[in-house]
């Protein structure tokens, strides 16, 4: 995995203590969304993070175009995406199990 994401996992996880890892993803235009998983599984603290775009000039906030036409963000133009389990991670089933509920059955190794 690329350095720079992990490095915004780990802060992510020193943030909350109480995670158990952080789930990445990755769109084709570059930016990243990442969201902390809770002991039972569940994303929470969703923070997008836009890369990959030139620093516009007059300090507007960076905004992705291809992002801002999807209202959402745009899962199916997944390219990436995996998981960073917290230094304290939790047994191999229920990451078994997390990995499941967070990446689908393809990723799910
Ligand atoms: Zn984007």
């Amino acid at each position: 995995m690329n350095p720079e994401y992990e490095t915004i996992c780990r802060r992510i996880l020193a943030d909350d203590r109480d995670l158990v890892g952080v789930t990445y993803r990755k769109l084709d235009c570059g930016c990243m969304q990442f969201c902390g998983i809770s002991p039972q599984g569940a994303t929470l603290g969703c923070r997008h993070h836009v890369s990959g775009q030139p620093p516009t000039r007059n300090l507007e906030p960076l905004v992705c175009l291809k992002c801002r036409k999807d209202d959402e963000f745009a899962v199916e133009r997944t390219v990436d995406k995996g998981i960073v389990w917290a230094a304290n991670p939790p047994g191999p089933e229920v990451q078994a199990q997390i990995r499941l509920k967070i990446l689908g059955p393809e990723d799910a190794d």
